[in-house]
């Protein structure tokens, strides 16, 4: 499932490509997504140049030049190709591979874009979606509106933290996946980011001491970065069908390592496995506390 990380990487790839591209035609071949797609706004999209990309969270909001709003979210599986004119195919980000031979069948709206370029919505499980907003009416949006700061933005600090978990009790590992409290967090890196601050995913937050609450602040950013950063220089060779996947997941120091030593020299402990609102939970049981 596309996180964090991997949604902004697609933003980044992707203006660099439909910047200024004017959408020619839209061709759905299924638009049963989450939401359906509707054919009539489709036509409104006509002749509109794309301007910018910005990510809220998991969500993409594709601006042109008036006031329609793409809003996309991808779901367990969406992913965008860009095609350019010579029909070499790009891949926009490190968490899939482009298979020529099985793509196509699940490449669900085709945007025809100037200069016979192509933008492909593909989405195996159909679980993402597409939806068009006014510009106006964003904020208020029901999928943005609810959603807490955003992990890399300076209000996710310690003050806003300690506010926010003031008289509240449940798990520090259910306050971090809560969107609410900071979007975009998703189980693996809540997983890491618990490890580095040396705290339990069950503790509760009354129990959290200020040493810690500043830890988990700090690899929060720290561990997303590090993931944009490795993820953008993971595609640098973006029509690669053999592109190294998702180079955050092969640093990933607790999540899916039941049973091994942690990674911590001089630690010793073992990594221990842990249902937490049914999601995978895995800490070592000696530095985490
Ligand atoms: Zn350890």
């Amino acid at each position: 499932m596309p996180e964090l990380p991997e949604v902004e990487v697609v933003k980044k790839s992707l203006i660099n490509k439909i910047q200024n591209l004017i959408i020619k035609s839209v061709k759905i071949n299924d638009g049963r997504l989450r939401y359906k797609i509707n054919r009539k706004i489709i036509k409104k999209i006509i002749g509109l140049k794309f301007k910018r990309i910005s990510r809220r969270s998991k969500y993409l909001l594709f601006f042109f030049n008036t006031d329609i709003v793409m809003l996309v979210h991808l779901g367990m599986t969406g992913k965008f190709f860009f095609v350019d004119s010579k029909s070499t195919k790009y891949k926009t980000s490190f968490y899939y591979d482009i298979n020529e031979d099985k793509d196509e069948k699940h490449d669900r709206i085709i945007f025809n874009l100037s200069n016979n370029h192509k933008l492909i919505y593909n989405d195996i499980r159909k679980f993402g979606f597409i939806k068009f907003v006014n510009r106006i009416d964003l904020e208020q949006n029901i999928h943005l509106k609810h959603l807490g700061p955003e992990p890399l933005s300076n209000k996710y600090n310690i003050r806003y933290f300690k506010n926010y978990i003031n008289g509240k009790k449940r798990t520090i590992k259910d306050l971090l996946m809560d969107q609410k409290f900071v979007s975009g967090l998703g189980n693996i890196y809540v997983n890491e980011i618990l490890f580095f601050s040396g705290v339990r995913p069950e503790k509760t937050i009354e129990k959290l001491k200020d040493f810690e609450i500043q830890k988990i602040i700090k690899f929060s950013k720290k561990i997303i970065s590090k993931a944009i950063t490795l993820g953008g220089s993971s595609i640098r060779d973006f029509s690669s069908s053999s592109g190294k996947k998702g180079s955050f997941q092969q640093h990933l120091n607790i999540y899916g390592k039941k049973g091994e030593n942690c990674s911590k020299s001089k630690c010793g402990g073992k990594i221990k496995k842990i249902v937490i609102a049914n999601r995978a939970s895995f800490f070592c049981n000696k530095c985490q506390k």
